[in-house]
């Protein structure tokens, strides 16, 4: 890792106390869904309606996912919080600004990949999604990387990578070492919210990300 790299991403990524320059991301919002196909957009659709588990009794609106359907690589969290409930858009807010940042650093923009989470609903007071809420959602998810079709998958933060890779090790164990799910190569990482609160995270996010890239630039070249 060369240092000058480091420090640009802990500079890019708000190492300081100032507002950091936006990496020429559109502050615009990305479209809520980018309909690729009809099968995308009916699946967004029923999702729009669900009431498979308690989540939706209380949420404003279903955050189904954004970004380009066709992305070479899908973000995915937890679930929506209070920010996502409102606006129906995953990872807005801070922690959205952080992996906007984290996208920047590895020379992708957020329109140019797929963020969503495990639940569509947001869990009452930013709890961890329960498996009876998790497991009646996983069909969205599945369909969702089913149409998309990504090269590398990311799991942001530990109720992902649990449930994308099948165990209940920590997050540090997980964290920067390459699982399947579903035959996609996946990739487990702190969540940009961790980060947030924990700013020496970033050091071991940037090593985590360099291999996110490093896959992606293979793919492309295979
Ligand atoms: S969290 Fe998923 S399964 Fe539960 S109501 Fe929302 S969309 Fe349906």
């Amino acid at each position: 890792m060369r240092a000058r790299d480091l420090n640009r991403f802990l500079k890019d990524m708000g190492w300081r106390s100032s507002p950091v320059a936006q990496p020429g991301t559109p502050r615009s919002p990305v479209k809520e869904v980018i309909v690729g196909d009809d099968r995308f957009a009916a699946l967004a659709h029923s999702a729009s309606g669900c009431t498979l588990c308690r989540l939706s009794e209380k949420r404003q609106k279903v955050v189904f996912g954004e970004g380009d359907p066709h992305a070479a690589v899908m973000f995915i969290g937890e679930g929506p919080g209070a920010e996502e409930d409102r606006s129906g858009r995953p990872f807005v807010g801070q922690a959205g600004q952080l992996l906007e940042r984290m996208l920047f650093a590895i020379g992708l923009r957020r329109d140019q990949v797929y963020i969503t989470n495990i639940v569509k609903c947001r869990p009452p007071g930013n709890r961890d999604p329960k498996e009876d809420e998790v497991a009646p959602c996983a069909p969205y998810l599945d369909q969702q990387i089913e149409l998309i079709a990504p090269s590398v998958l990311v799991a942001l933060g530990k109720p992902a990578s649990h449930r994308l890779t099948g165990t209940t090790k920590p997050i540090s164990a997980l964290r920067g070492r390459w699982a399947s799910y579903k035959g996609v190569p996946l990739m487990p990482i702190f969540h940009p919210a961790y980060m947030l609160r924990t700013p020496s995270a970033k050091r071991e996010a940037w090593e985590d990300l360099k291999k996110i890239k490093q896959r992606l630039d293979s793919t492309a070249r295979g």
